[in-house]
């Protein structure tokens, strides 16, 4: 059986090293032909994503099609749906793509995002910030990803900075207690998830992923987001992130593809959310995985790509490396697990050593 993968970034890799395990063929597509992938699936297929003949060429080599990379044309999406087995479907990418699409089918299905207004010109932002108030976060409504694409409005004077040359949304900026994120996988028998994890950021970006602690509140989250996944007819993976704030948790978006806060899971779940993955895209029974302990993953940025040997042949730690050939500001290069360690001891052993140590 061969797994056809749109896309050869890290969780491209991923998801072909978890299906190598199983003996399973991969095959990723992928404008570069040296991309993280690359070094684990057996063949890559160098073209653009929206490239309707490279996608063909893809979905006629592969039994099943899944993807890593969200950004896939209208076009590409339908062109794979109706003429290759895929079978998530593309409408949860269709909707995560666009984030008023994906606010407006939250609420749909029964989830709450923070307030937010439609914005697409400068009397828009003023009239959304007469009702959300400040301080408001303007977003992109597309392609944003790592914190691209936002501006923080503390004041009338940040607007300045906008463009405005597309689409975009204001929403209320919640200052948030923790954020935290949960990984699903559906099949037609049943759904299964991680452990929720809390995620801290820095500039935007995930930082950290934190597993191992039962909150109160989520055995509400988990079956907000059971409800929500059944509600909007979704199958295969998804990665829902949420904002706590007391009591109350707020939709923030959704990924129908493998999470960076769900790489923890390699090490610290008995199955991984690549291995849940691969068992839903080639009709395996899908198990319910189990936490071995707790567990931190913490990304790592090209600006402390320099200091991953320090974390080599170190019992309970686990280097990640996407093999990029290029170190371009704040790229994700690498990740670490730590296994057995907890946030109060990560920040005392290891936090010093990293760039801009405070989370926001
Ligand atoms: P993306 O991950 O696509 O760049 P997000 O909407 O997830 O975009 O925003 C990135 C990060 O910015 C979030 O994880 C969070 O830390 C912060 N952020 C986003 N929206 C808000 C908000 N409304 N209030 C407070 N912080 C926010
Ligand atoms: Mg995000």
């Amino acid at each position: 059986m061969t797994i056809g993968i749109i896309g050869g970034g890290q969780l491209g890799m991923m998801i072909a090293e978890a299906a190598k395990k199983k003996h399973y063929k991969t095959i990723c597509l992928d404008p570069n032909p040296l991309c993280s992938a690359s070094h684990v699936c057996d063949e890559v297929i160098v073209g653009s994503f929206n490239d309707l003949t490279k996608l063909q060429e893809l979905g006629s080599k592969s039994d099943v099609l899944t993807y890593e990379f969200e950004n896939i044309d209208a076009l590409g999406l339908n062109y794979i749906k109706e003429n290759y087995n895929i079978p998530e479907g593309t409408e949860p990418l269709y909707i995560s793509q666009n984030r008023l699409r994906e606010k407006g089918n939250a609420i749909a299905c029964g989830l709450e995002p923070v307030p937010y207004q439609q914005v697409l010109n400068k009397i828009d932002l003023l009239a959304a910030l007469a009702k959300i108030g400040y301080p408001a976060l303007y977003k992109t409504t597309t392609l944003g990803y790592d914190g691209h694409g936002q501006y923080l409005i503390k004041s009338l004077a940040d607007i300045d900075q906008i463009p405005f040359n597309t689409e975009g949304i204001l929403e209320a900026y919640l200052d948030f207690d923790y954020e935290c994120s949960i990984i699903m996988i559906r099949d037609k028998e049943k759904i299964v998830s991680l452990p929720i994890s809390i995620n801290k950021h820095k500039h935007g970006i995930l930082d950290l992923s934190i597993v191992g602690q039962k909150l109160p509140i989520f055995n509400k989250i988990e079956e907000a987001s059971y409800s929500f996944m059944e509600k909007a007819g979704f199958y295969g993976i998804l990665c829902i992130e949420y904002f706590v704030k007391g009591d109350k948790f707020y939709f923030n978006e959704m990924a129908p593809r493998p999470h960076n806060s769900g790489h923890w899971s390699i090490e610290g779940s008995t199955l991984s959310q690549y291995d849940l993955l691969v068992s839903f895209l080639t009709k395996e029974k899908l198990e319910e995985p189990h936490l071995k302990g707790n567990t931190i993953m913490k990304n790592i940025l090209s600006e402390d790509y320099a200091k991953l040997p320090l974390f080599k042949n170190k019992p309970g730690i686990y280097i990640h490396d996407y093999f990029k050939t290029e170190l371009k500001p704040r790229r994700k290069m690498a990740h670490i697990t730590f296994t057995d360690l907890t946030y109060i001891d990560y920040l005392e052993k290891y936090n010093k050593i990293f760039e801009g140590e405070k989370h926001e």
